[in-house]
């Protein structure tokens, strides 16, 4: 059996692309395909497969005619390049196996795969096989049940190009504590946070080390502290003492929910494994708002000051916000800028609220007559799926003006500055300067302080830092770059 595995392309324009900045570094893509390359370490081992990233690579239709079957997995932002890839199989007389997030949620908007293996692959993709062997492979493959992942095998590396991709991905653990309605992650992945064991987590490790990988690495969770005892306990003194006899290799980045900032001892063994920066759903300001969607962990809490004690223990914290909610006031834009500058949130993903189909909130925006569409599941692209209690002009403007404004160069560089006073990362125990480093500085030259509209700043935090902060020289310059990524998608 021959299988061409298929990540779809997701549109260069989104925030997290980081398209713009990733030109800097000569990178194609941010991340590798995680989940579809442990699906290729769950399939039989002596069938043949590749893989294609369109994020990376182009598909050719000799790659198409020379599999037996493709096989997808998409979220629901790769929604426009899934249709298209589809178009190109049905042409190539191709036969399609599907699954992931997008199928998984909107499996009826795609009667033309022949396949969907849907929910989570360690359980449905064996049925699937095993009929496939007997020669009576079914339309669908679903289950209510949530695999154990301590059985989940070592993705299979080889079948991608490491250098192509700014940072690798590991996934921990699947599954969050909470409830936030607008979010589809407790209904693909349950709420009791699964987690890999020690010897697995250390088995990635060397999976990435032996096959050369130095730098960065995403901890893909949803929420990394969803099971905060087995990490303190068991899993960061593991990756700490592996860390060190491997001479530090890789620094980490993840997502956590807000109370992270309650354990001072959690954040002292993260930044000392080498933990740098962790994204936050913070959403919104305004209390009434975060009660609405039920983001209990947010509430009845100084926000700002969290965001803070959580920069001053050494990392770097990247916040999601929402504007959209039926609670938001006529005030909320200039409350959420007034947040993200004091915050010195320097990366804050800004979203129109888009209402995702199985959540919480889509349930209740339905039996209100209120959903339009599906969503883009791109929460930057201006679009808004469902009617809105504020007039929608209204609640485009005031998107339109948070994101020209935070932005802007004044208010980005300012917010930078702010964030620098007061961030204290651990020490280092390694110092590596690479090549691409090198480079990106001197493009950054280039390209910002010379023809960006945003010299006269960019040479500012560059003077500022190297007399006041000379540590935090290299991540001034990391952000330079963030910043222009970020004024280009929203054409500022
Ligand atoms: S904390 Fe994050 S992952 Fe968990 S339910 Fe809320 S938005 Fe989803």
């Amino acid at each position: 059996m021959k299988v061409l595995l298929v990540n779809p392309e997701c549109p260069a324009n989104t925030f997290w692309s980081f398209k713009h900045a990733l030109k800097f570094i000569y990178k194609e893509a941010s991340n590798p395909p995680l989940g579809l390359l442990t699906v290729a370490a769950l399939l039989p081992e002596k069938w043949d497969k590749r893989l294609v990233d369109l994020n990376v690579t182009q598909l050719r239709d000799t790659d198409l005619q020379w599999a037996d079957y493709v096989l997808i997995s998409a979220m629901s932002v790769q929604r426009d390049s899934v249709k298209e890839i589809i178009r190109r199989c049905k042409a190539n007389g191709r036969k399609i196996v599907a699954g992931g997030p997008l199928f998984t949620t909107s499996y009826d908007d795609f009667p033309e795969i022949d396949h969907l293996v849907l929910n989570e692959a360690e359980i449905t993709l064996p049925l699937f096989l095993a009929d496939l062997e007997e020669g009576i492979a079914r339309h669908i493959y679903t289950s209510d049940e949530w695999a154990d992942i301590t059985k989940t095998p070592l993705p299979l590396w080889e079948l991608i190009d490491l250098k192509k991709y700014a940072s690798m991905c590991i996934q921990y653990s699947r599954g969050c504590p909470f409830n936030c309605d607008f979010c589809d992650i407790t209904l693909l992945y349950g709420h009791n946070p699964r987690t890999k064991d020690r010897a697995q987590i250390l088995a990635e490790l060397d999976s990435l080390y032996m096959l050369g990988w130095r730098g960065t690495v995403f901890m893909v969770d949803d929420n990394f502290i969803g099971n905060k005892i087995k990490l303190k306990q068991e899993i960061l003194p593991a990756i700490a003492q592996w860390m060190s006899d491997h001479r530090y290799p890789f620094s980490f980045y993840t997502q956590v929910s807000i109370n992270l900032a309650d354990d001072e001892e959690l954040m002292k063994l993260m930044t000392a494994v080498g933990f740098e920066t962790v994204f936050i759903g913070i959403e919104s300001p305004h209390e009434e708002s975060l009660t609405e969607c039920s983001k209990v962990q947010n509430k009845r809490r100084d926000l700002i000051a969290a965001v803070k004690c959580i920069q001053k223990a050494g990392l770097q914290v990247q916040g999601g916000f929402i504007v959209g909610f039926d609670n938001d006031p006529p005030s909320i834009f200039e409350k959420q800028i007034e947040f993200i500058q004091k915050s010195g949130i320097v990366t804050a993903m800004v979203g129109l609220l888009n209402v995702l189909r199985g959540t919480g909130l889509y349930r209740r925006l339905q039996q209100e007559s209120r959903i339009l569409k599906e969503g883009s599941g791109n929460n930057t692209d201006f679009t808004i799926n469902f009617v809105p209690k504020m007039p929608r002009e209204t609640l485009v403007n005031g998107y339109k003006k948070i994101v020209a404004t935070i932005y802007a160069p004044e208010y980005y560089y300012q917010r930078l500055k702010e964030f620098l006073e007061v961030y204290r990362p651990a020490p280092k125990k390694t110092v590596r300067v690479s090549m691409l480093d090198i480079y990106a500085f001197i493009k950054s030259i280039f390209v910002i302080g010379v023809m960006g509209k945003e010299r006269r700043y960019y040479w500012k935090l560059l003077g500022w830092s190297i007399t006041k902060r000379p540590a935090a020289f290299p991540l001034a310059v990391t952000y330079a770059i963030f910043g222009f990524h970020f004024r280009k998608i929203f054409e500022i």
